[in-house]
């Protein structure tokens, strides 16, 4: 487990591309975070670590969005689904045999859904700039407890 504390949006970045360097086909990344605290920005970082150029933005009306990199990153946003609405029918389990990295934020809305193995990041806003970070890899030794490097 590591907590961080950022700054400011490049420092979330900066982070999000360390983790994404250190990812692997088939990982999940289930971010939770209030409106506004960061979790897109952190994924573009993590983009950014898998080798993807293209621009990561909040996927309004589309729930998911797909980028292809050393490894594809689908990214989905369930921040829209609405209240009763069927997260089964949105194939969302389908992603996760792609061989890609499948970030979601609102992951706590995905419930059962959610696969046991998955690494936990939470951001929570201390004031308008910064940010503490807490990333779980649930026991996986997917990321190590001292980030070296950036
Ligand atoms: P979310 O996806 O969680 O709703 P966004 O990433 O879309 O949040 O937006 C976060 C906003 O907060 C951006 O405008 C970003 O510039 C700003 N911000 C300020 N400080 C930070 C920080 N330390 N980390 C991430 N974002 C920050
Ligand atoms: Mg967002």
């Amino acid at each position: 487990m590591i907590g961080v504390v950022t700054n400011n949006a490049n420092e979330t970045i900066a982070l999000g591309r360390q983790i994404g360097s250190l990812l692997r086909p088939g990982d999940v990344l289930a971010i939770s975070g209030e409106l506004g605290a960061g979790k897109t920005t952190f994924i573009s970082g993590v983009a950014a670590g898998l080798g993807i150029s293209d621009l990561v933005s909040s996927p309004s009306f589309v729930i998911i969005n797909e980028h292809f990199g050393r490894i594809p990153l689908f990214h989905i946003d369930l921040y829209r689904l609405e209240e009763g609405m069927d997260i089964e029918q949105l194939g969302i389990e389908e992603y996760f045999k792609r061989g890609g990295v499948v970030a979601i934020e609102w992951a706590e809305r995905m419930g059962d859904l959610l696969p046991d193995q998955h690494i936990d990041i939470r951001l929570e806003p201390l004031d308008d700039n910064r940010r503490s970070i807490t990333i779980d890899d649930r026991g996986s030794n997917r990321i190590p407890s001292q980030l070296i490097g950036g």
